[in-house]
């Protein structure tokens, strides 16, 4: 995270990328403030735009054209992107809850949930329909409808429950595009029918009547039976009833209904509104607790209600975002006084919508493209990102802190690394109080009595397998990190068959106050510990220090018998070699850097770093491997010279059968590498038909430097294929026989590359 060297004093966290919350981190990206460090818990890391997703189902655009890459974005406000979900929050201690990481703690904090359906009223309905709230994931949930509409044949009968703009607007939009899809397919004969549901008297009751009397008359043209007065009681497999005593028979049901509030937030001991929702000032600040702002659907603007819709989430973000900064520089936040009347922009889904405003409205092809232009202006904001020029180094904004604050900085800027720059032993102990280490009998000195060092027993009949790593973090979430490292710090055992069973931690945390360098190391090392504990490797020990960047490392110890340790230097002609996981960490995360990976490029890629290869391992074994290693810095080309030389063996590598993360061939394309790629690229010499290879566009991943990459190995050919199973199995869903062994030839180069 680029925190500009400074000190970090508070912590400003985002729960929610929604419609506010990207303002914010725009404007953080814009204007930072010096010695705040900002964090975004998100569920999702694609936001979808409201305002263009009928435009979507209608399929006028794709996907990255009508969603936020919170990834990029957070890059851009040099925030921390934690994909995670908060599920609680503890006031008291001021930490957000989350489903899958240790708590993350907060000074200020901000909540843009959005809202979630309430299906749970109307029997049968989460059974039987398709909810369109919470619109992220309603992408996926469209796709299976769609699909299901198209594998039927024959009639087709939909019905939308909810008549409100979203009902309107996305029923439109699924007419015309299902119409389009059965067009294309040649089956325009087929029968469509589509049913609209509406509670009250008419239609968009929260327009003007000019507005609904538009629509009406667009869902007569089309075609579309409008029940009005009347709600959903129950639905069953292909019915819907109604209040009225009527049902429909109905193939699809989608429910676009008013939407309720997430159902933690009941626990978490806020001031809700009757409903569920946030109470907030004007100024977006929870009545209850100052520290807490919220915006956007889930938030009740107690003086000023308004319709739970995304063009308010987008007008709070400004405000939101100023009273942040406010509260943060320890300022009063200011009221925000939300316009009474909004412009609405409603599209028909054929390119054609109708505006409104002040009660007036018109409607015509011409202001469906005034929305189209209105609409990607705004993505537009969130996704072409300005170059902003290389911070300069000015000192923390001295609104920020306390008094005590101030001087623990100044204290800071005179260490004298005389002391070794370690983490004061205080610190340390808090960090490392909750982390719970399992027991083992040949622990004889360890982290539950320490002393100068550790002291572990060697079983008779065993040898020792040593190794060690150590890097700078290549991304911004310490817990995340610290289970990348000990994977990748693991893997040497793993490969050469060793089981872990010891494991010391070096690590350098960013200079800061006290409390943020001790929440860095607890978020780091419980990371770190949840592998090292899956892997029975006790932490017995190691060493921490304080420095201009985030780095850790480990030396990992583990057992073996003497005949099974597997080197790199017994592959066999004859042998397939199988790959464990697919590549390209080195190119993706150098354009993570420069803002050009997308965010589920990132997301699989760190999926792929933090699993783990024991099992991996395991399997190779079971499976009579004849050498193994694991694919790290060099790339698999260097790796695979490794192994190759003492083997006295040549290759044969399939280039179509290489596993590689989803992205990494775009970012390859785009020229961009890792800083390590070059000196890798040097050992291109072992490839004998040069030409044929850098004409593939995967040539240069064969240098790509890996971060816990997977095990390479050598499998006899009559065991390939079980092998290979056995890691699907395992959940190794990319692993593939990449190749073949070769008796050595007489060529000086022993690595053929084929298509
Ligand atoms: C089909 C459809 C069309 C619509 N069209 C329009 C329109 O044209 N104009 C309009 O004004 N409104 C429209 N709406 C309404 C609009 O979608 C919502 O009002 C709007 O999305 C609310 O924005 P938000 O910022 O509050 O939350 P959201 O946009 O819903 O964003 C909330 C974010 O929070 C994340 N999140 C949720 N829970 C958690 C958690 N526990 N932890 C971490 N992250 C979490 C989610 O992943 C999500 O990214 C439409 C709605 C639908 C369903």
């Amino acid at each position: 995270m680029k925190t500009g060297g400074h000190p970090i004093l508070k912590d400003l966290v985002l729960i929610g990328g929604g419609h506010s919350h990207v303002a914010v981190l725009k404007s953080f990206g814009m204007n930072p403030i010096p010695g705040v460090r900002l964090t975004v818990i998100a569920r999702d890391v694609h936001t979808p735009y409201s305002g263009m997703l009928p435009g979507f189902i209608a399929g006028h655009y794709v996907f990255d054209e009508v969603h936020v890459d919170l990834r990029p974005l957070s890059q851009f406000a040099g925030a921390r992107l934690y994909h995670s979900e908060a599920v609680n929050l503890d006031l008291t201690a001021k930490m957000v809850i989350c489903n899958n990481r240790p708590p993350v703690p907060y000074d200020v904090l901000s909540i843009n949930i959005g809202s979630t359906p309430r299906v749970d009223e109307v029997p049968g309905a989460d059974q039987f329909t398709t909810p369109v709230k919470p619109i992220n994931n309603f992408v996926n949930r469209w796709e299976k409808l769609s699909q299901r509409i198209m594998e039927k044949p024959g009639k087709h009968r939909i019905g939308v429950v909810g008549a409100g703009a979203a009902g309107v607007e996305v029923l439109l939009a699924m007419q015309y595009r299902v119409k389009q899809m059965l067009d294309q397919r040649a089956r325009s004969g087929e029968k469509l029918e589509f049913h609209l549901i509406c509670k009250s008297d008419d239609i968009m009751p929260a327009f003007p009547p000019s507005v609904a009397a538009r629509f009406g008359r667009v869902l007569k043209e089309r075609g579309i039976s409008v029940s009005r007065g009347t709600a959903a009681s129950a639905v069953e497999y292909g019915l819907l009833k109604l209040d009225n005593g009527s049902s429909l028979k109905l193939d699809e049901i989608l429910f676009v209904t008013e939407a309720g509030a997430a159902e933690w937030l009941g626990r978490t001991g806020l001031k809700l509104d009757e409903n569920g929702f946030i109470a907030v000032h004007d100024s977006l600040q929870s009545v209850s607790h100052p520290d807490v702002f919220a915006a956007g659907d889930i938030a009740a603007v107690v003086n000023h209600p308004r319709p739970k819709a995304g063009v308010f989430a987008v007008r709070q973000g400004k405000p939101l975002a100023r009273n942040l900064k406010r509260v943060l520089r320890n300022r009063p936040p200011r009221p925000f006084n939300p316009q009474k009347s909004i412009l609405a922009l409603v599209s028909t889904g054929d390119r054609y919508a109708v505006a409104s405003k002040y009660g007036l409205s018109v409607e015509g092809s011409l202001v469906w493209k005034w929305k189209d232009w209105i609409d990607r202006r705004w993505m537009a904001k969130y996704t072409d990102l300005p170059e902003m020029a290389e911070e300069e180094k000015s000192s923390v904004d001295p609104a920020l802190g306390s008094r005590d604050t101030l001087k623990e900085i100044s204290a800071i800027a005179m260490r004298c690394g005389g002391c070794g720059a370690k983490v004061g032993a205080n610190v340390l102990t808090r960090a490392l109080s909750e982390l719970k280490p399992p027991e083992r009998d040949d622990i004889l000195v360890g982290l539950h009595d320490p002393d100068d060092a550790a002291v572990v027993e060697v079983p008779a009949g065993k040898v020792a397998v040593h190794s060690v790593d150590y890097f700078r973090s290549f991304v911004d979430d310490p817990y995340l990190f610290g289970q990348v490292a000990a994977n990748h710090s693991l893997s040497d055992l793993f490969a050469m068959g060793a089981t872990p069973q010891s494991a010391l931690a070096i690590a350098t945390i960013p200079y800061g106050i006290e409390s943020k360098v001790e929440e860095t190391i607890r978020q780091l090392m419980a990371g770190a510990m949840a592998v090292l504990n899956d892997a029975g490797a006790v932490l017995v020990g190691g060493h921490t220090s304080e420095g201009a960047e985030l780095a850790l490392g480990f030396s990992v110890n583990g057992f073996a018998t003497r005949d099974q340790v597997l080197r790199k230097g017994g592959m066999r002609p004859g042998d397939q070699l199988i790959l464990t996981k697919p590549l390209g960490t080195g190119t993706l995360f150098a354009a993570d850097m420069k803002r050009k990976a997308k965010g589920r490029w990132i997301d699989g890629a760190l999926e792929s770093m933090i699993q783990s290869n024991q099992l991996a391992g395991r399997s190779v074994h079971q499976h009579h491997a004849t050498a193994c290693t694991d694919i790290t810095g060099f790339g698999l080309l260097g790796h695979l010279v490794e192994m190759i030389r003492p083997s006295k063996v040549d290759v044969h590598i399939s280039l179509s059968s290489l596993p590689v993360l989803d992205g990494a061939l775009e970012t390859v394309k785009m020229g961009i590498l890792s800083t390590l790629q070059p000196a890798n690229v040097r050992l291109r010499r072992a490839i004998r038909n040069m030409e044929e290879t850098t004409s593939s566009d995967l040539y240069p991943l064969l240098f790509d430097p890996q971060t816990s990459g997977g095990l390479l190995a050598s499998i006899p050919d009559q065991h390939a294929e079980h092998c290979l199973k056995a890691l699907h199995d395992e959940g190794y869903e990319k692993a593939a026989i990449i190749g073949k062994v070769e008796p050595e030839s007489n060529q000086l180069e022993p690595i053929t590359f084929v298509h």
